[in-house]
């Protein structure tokens, strides 16, 4: 092996240790995946996940965790909100800012024994200032001990929905997992990768070897695919809907629900694309009984500033991966949501 072993990562059982979930919060947290769930198997609400590409500014993350929750008051009755925290990022060529878990400070070299703890950090700052537990995206299933007690929802990437140990993985989970359909635009990948999720697994984890009961809770996130050429192909769409919606009918999985990420290949990165997708969808909902049973959120990639910089950038609550929509679009777009559940 040609690796460099640079230094040791302390186990999950120490980083718990060393920096707690207080039992208030941890009561908080519960109370949140109890509404999450209502909401991804019921019909009252929608869910919406919301925020930055990547959470690489901690007091900008807080400063938008704040302002979303204010606007969760308002919409309480129809939407719940669940922050985007997303603290490692899948990179289409490997190259780039990797998040916060490799660098804790976006402009220096990385060090993930202290981007380990610092994720950590953000998530606990955020749900005790905003009593808003977060969705985080599963990069690597290993590392998933170091949040299980924190997150409230957890998306498995159009790059790893394929992967045998993110599938196991999530079926050992006790909160929603959304799984993305693949960049090939795949749906039979998609919903191969939802079946295997709910079903159980024995498998290697983390030095052990463990059984899990399957995860009833995993479902579908349609994020638009990109043809052989490169293009992106849009999967939000009426009829994508309804032949998403199908292809769930069609097989035996619990819990159906269509999650749809406005951002990405399906508003091929023109971020300030995603109210009119939104809307387009909620229009869909109302002409069609089963998307109405079936479409049950929105992710939107959002932040203070409108737009993206690059890695080193320092316009402050500005997007260093995918272009996000500002503030003020970003509130008018779930209020109009909101009024139209
Ligand atoms: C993301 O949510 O920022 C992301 C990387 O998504 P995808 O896996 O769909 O490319
Ligand atoms: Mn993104």
């Amino acid at each position: 092996m040609a690796f460099t072993f640079i230094r040791p990562i302390p186990t999950p059982e120490e980083i718990l240790r060393a920096h707690p979930l207080p039992a208030p919060l941890a009561r908080r947290k519960a109370e949140r995946d109890r509404a999450i769930i209502a909401t991804l198997t019921g019909r009252r609400r929608l869910l919406v996940i919301i925020g930055p590409c990547s959470a690489h500014d901690e007091d900008a993350v807080l400063n938008y965790t704040e302002r979303l929750a204010r606007v969760q008051e308002e919409v309480a009755d129809r939407l719940v909100l669940v922050p985007r925290i997303y603290t490692n990022k899948p990179r289409t060529t490997g190259e780039g800012y990797k998040g916060m878990v490799h660098q804790p400070h976006h402009r220096r070299a990385p060090n993930m024994a202290e981007g380990i703890v610092a994720i950590r950090r953000l998530h606990i700052r955020a749900l005790q200032a905003t009593g808003l537990s977060a969705a985080d995206e599963m990069l690597y299933p290993g590392n998933y001990p170091y949040l299980a007690d924190l997150l409230s929802y957890v998306a498995i990437g159009a790059r790893s929905v394929e992967n045998q140990l993110h599938r196991m993985t999530v079926s050992g989970l006790d909160v929603p997992v959304g799984m993305k359909n693949p960049t090939s635009g795949d749906l039979s990948v998609m919903f191969n990768s939802v079946r295997a999720a709910q079903i159980p697994h024995t498998f290697i984890y983390n030095g052990w070897e463990v059984a899990t009961t399957g995860n009833p809770l995993a479902h579908v996130i349609l994020r638009g695919a990109v043809d052989r050429y490169g293009l992106n192909i849009p999967n939000y769409h009426y009829e994508d809907l309804i032949r998403t919606a199908e292809m769930y009918r069609e097989r035996p999985l619990r819990n159906p629900a269509i999650i749809v990420d406005t951002n990405h290949a399906n508003s091929g990165r023109q971020h300030r694309e995603q109210p009119r997708i939104a809307m387009e969808v909620m229009y869909s909902r109302r002409n069609s009984p089963l998307l109405a049973s079936m479409v049950k959120g929105f992710l939107v990639e959002s932040f203070l500033a409108d737009g993206c910089q690059s890695s080193g950038g320092r316009t402050y609550g500005k997007s260093i991966t995918d272009p996000c929509l500002g503030w003020p679009e970003t509130r008018k777009l779930l209020l109009k949501i909101a009024s139209l559940v």
